[in-house]
């Protein structure tokens, strides 16, 4: 048995990429120097990875910004502006990438979407009537011919054409005008890396992890039959990841390729699919070792799936490209207890190695040292948390009185006016703020000062929204870094790593918090700040929290119990919160679920069965026990949920705000056709530009609002995201948005 990966991490062990890539665009160096760069980053990689004992080893999985664009760039779909730009090749990627602004033009960048369940992005690839599918550039042939040079015999990766097309977006062209040519290039691909002396090729088609039936089905037999009748010689693997090809696997292992690669962890219907037969003739690539968690894997489970799977031919693998996990926890500073149990990139080749090496009758001592590792419980439980998890029945869930009836008590204690104005809650993240910020983390400054520095921007922001006449004000969360961290640090049962960054997109990465144990809360987390704020104005200040989905989301959770009673957990602990704040007199609470809708399963068949029918109640759960008088709002970063209007609706908040404005309002029709019930403040401009929108524009907008929901149900806001503008737009839009809001009440 040999082992393989799927791809790895390639920002580096410190982020060598980020910094290196952001100093050719700040032009500190030259594209010679950041190729040379990547280059020997490339090789330091394979060698890693290779002296770890890995056999199958990819390339073409590095990438300057996203393999999906990679992909279009190589098939040559560009959009004419970047063409005509006259750039060198890599300022042309780099254009698509983050757009271009200088003297040779003005071009926006291509989309960003979420790369399915992860928080990884990809650039959207845009199909037009221009679009003239060829072999452009060579990145693919350079890096496998790099490897080969080194000594190193790499299985190139290239995004499937099923992925491919299901991904972009066709502007009066289809899917279908274009498989033949692309086929045609997918073959040159195969015919030029055989020539080169490659022997595999991987082809990653994630998206048959999906609901794959009816004209979606045909579509992928369609590419599938067609390509594989010409593959130059080349060994094809068909890497599927995230999920289980329930809908397609009887079809997939008939193709004519040599391997088929299946995820075991997140694909809940694999082991059963294989277990219903695998052809002889097939290698399988058994993707066991988890490629998104940070644990450590379990080598008696593992080994003993891999000997009851009735593959002849087997190789073992990850679950999805390494990508998805920081790159090594031997960096770390936690105490050896704790780092025993965790499995980063690096180590993750190391656990294939040991589980190879087990199947093969040897590795005993590694062997032992997992099974002791997994002999007694990591944690001790919480009895306190899990005793109160085990006294909720179903009214916990629930607030009292009904959303109508808290309605009017909440209109009789707030005396809003119509269209009652707000922001969703912070305010511009000066250079001056992050920096304090950073001071008072590194005990450069003191408590005292730290917290005067606070207290004065709150108060200078209360007086300027107090002078525009907003009707609901913020504290403005200078104090926050970001929307989970600054929570976890005040939960029990969150770990911190240092280093465990993961790339979010281009030169972004992430950081998520590490759920170790049974989360609670151990203080109170905002009521300082959210109570000095509100004892500097006669208006009411809106309380600002994380929602549990949303804290969860965004952590790498815990594999012991599931993401549910985690959520749970989570959703008790700033129920602490919610509750502290309203006895300290803060009368709306605002709980934001920004990242709800991202771990929709990939299967819309599953949407609810698998996740929101636990994580709306969780949301519930925050804030069932609250008086009628207090008001709770919430606020998501998107609008697309015209398909789960009924369980934003279950989340039984008063009012929700949410970004409408780049999305056409589009929202407007489905909540109306829904008949939603909850008020709503649906952004009336977008803030991700510096543009100041216009009073009239922001009228218009209004109006448009008031056409489809009714204005008693109306709240006036921006979209989110305030922390990112600078002082001067900031003001002058929320002015204007104060002033359209009035003008528009005198004619109502
Ligand atoms: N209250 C947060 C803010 O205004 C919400 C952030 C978000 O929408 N992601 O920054
Ligand atoms: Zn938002």
């Amino acid at each position: 048995m040999t082992t393989s990966i799927i791809g790895f991490p390639r920002i580096g062990e410190n982020r060598e990429l980020k910094f290196n890539t952001e100093k050719y665009w700040r032009k500190e160096i030259t594209e010679g120097e950041l190729q040379n760069f990547a280059k020997d980053l490339r090789l330091k990689h394979w060698n890693l990875i290779k002296s770890a004992g890995i056999d199958g080893i990819p390339s073409n999985d590095f990438s300057f910004f996203d393999t999906t664009l990679d992909t279009a760039y190589l098939f040559n779909i560009i959009p004419e502006s970047v063409k005509k730009l006259n750039l060198s090749p890599l300022d042309r990627y780099f254009a698509l990438a983050r757009g271009y602004q200088g003297n040779k033009g003005d071009i926006k960048a291509l989309p960003m979407k979420k790369w399915f369940n992860t928080n990884y992005h990809y650039l959207v690839p845009q199909f037009t009537k221009d679009t003239e599918i060829k072999l452009n550039g060579s990145k693919i042939f350079d890096e496998y011919q790099e490897a080969k040079d080194n000594n190193i015999q790499t299985r190139p990766v290239i995004v499937g054409p099923f992925t491919l097309l299901s991904l972009s977006e066709f502007h009066d062209v289809k899917p279908s005008d274009f498989i033949d040519q692309l086929i045609k290039t997918y073959q040159e691909v195969f015919e030029k890396l055989s020539a080169q002396g490659a022997e595999w090729i991987q082809i990653d088609e994630p998206e048959l992890v999906k609901d794959v039936t009816g004209e979606k089905k045909e579509l992928f037999q369609n590419i599938y039959n067609k390509l594989l009748q010409d593959k130059a010689g080349l060994k094809v693997l068909i890497q599927i990841y995230f999920g289980d090809v329930r809908d397609v696997y009887n079809d997939l292992i008939k193709l004519n390729v040599e391997g088929i690669g299946l995820d075991f962890h997140e694909g809940r219907k694999t082991n059963q699919l294989v277990q219903s037969g695998f052809p002889d003739d097939k290698i399988l690539f058994a993707g066991v070792v988890n490629g998104k968690n940070i644990w450590r894997n379990h080598y008696a489970e593992t080994t003993d799936l891999i000997k009851s799977l009735p593959a002849k031919n087997i190789v073992i693998s990850t679950s999805c490209s390494l990508l998805h996990v920081p790159f090594t926890i031997a960096n770390e500073t936690f105490p050896t207890e704790i780092k025993q149990h965790f499995a980063f990139a690096k180590e993750k080749l190391t656990e294939l190695d040991d589980i190879q090496a087990i199947l093969n009758g040897a590795g005993h001592e590694a062997e032992t040292k997992n099974k002791k590792l997994f002999e007694k419980p990591r944690i001790q439980p919480n009895q306190a948390v899990h005793a109160r998890i085990k006294k909720l029945n179903d009214d916990s869930f629930i607030r009292h009185p009904s959303l109508a009836k808290r309605a009017e008590i909440q209109k009789k204690e707030f005396n809003l006016p119509l269209l009652p104005t707000t922001t969703i809650g912070s305010f511009p993240q000066t250079k001056e703020v992050k920096k304090t910020r950073a001071q008072f983390r590194k005990n450069e400054i003191s408590q005292e000062d730290y917290d005067s520095f606070i207290a004065n921007h709150i108060n200078e922001w209360i007086k300027w929204q107090e002078d525009i006449g907003l009707d609901v004000l913020v504290h403005g969360e200078f104090e926050r870094n970001d929307m989970v961290e600054y929570f976890g640090q005040n939960l029990d049962g969150y770990l911190f790593s240092k280093n465990g960054w993961v790339q979010s997109y281009g030169t972004r990465g992430v950081k998520p918090p590490i759920i170790w144990g049974d989360v609670s809360r151990n203080r109170p987390i905002t009521v300082k700040w959210s109570k000095y704020a509100q004892s500097q104005t006669d208006k009411i200040v809106k309380g600002m929290l994380t929602g549990p989905v949303t804290i969860l989301n965004w952590s790498f959770p815990r594999e012991d119990i599931s993401i549910k009673d985690s959520t749970i957990q989570i959703a008790l602990a700033i129920q602490d919160e919610v509750l502290d704040l309203e006895k300290n007199g803060i009368k709306i609470i605002q709980i934001d679920e920004a990242a709800l809708r991202e771990k929709l399963p990939l299967r819309k068949t599953d949407w609810y069965s698998e996740y929101l029918d636990w994580a709306v109640p969780a949301f519930r759960l925050v804030h069932s026990k609250v008086q009628p008088t207090t008001q709770i709002h919430t606020h998501m970063c998107y609008s697309e949920f015209t398909d789960i209007i009924p369980a934003i609706q279950d989340l039984d908040a008063d009012v929700i705000s949410f970004e409408a404005s780049r999305s056409n309002l589009e929202i407007l029709d489905a909540l109306q056709k829904e008949h939603f019930q909850l008020q709503v403040g649906p952004g009336v401009y977008d803030i991700h530009s510096p543009r100041i929108p216009s009073v009239e524009e922001i009228k218009t907008t209004i109006h448009k609002i008031l056409n489809k929901v009714p204005e008693e149900k109306v709240w006036i806001n921006p979209d989110c995201g305030l922390k990112t503008r600078g002082i001067k737009e900031a003001k002058a839009s929320v002015e204007n948005l104060t002033t359209a809001a009035k003008e528009i009440r005198e004619e109502l």
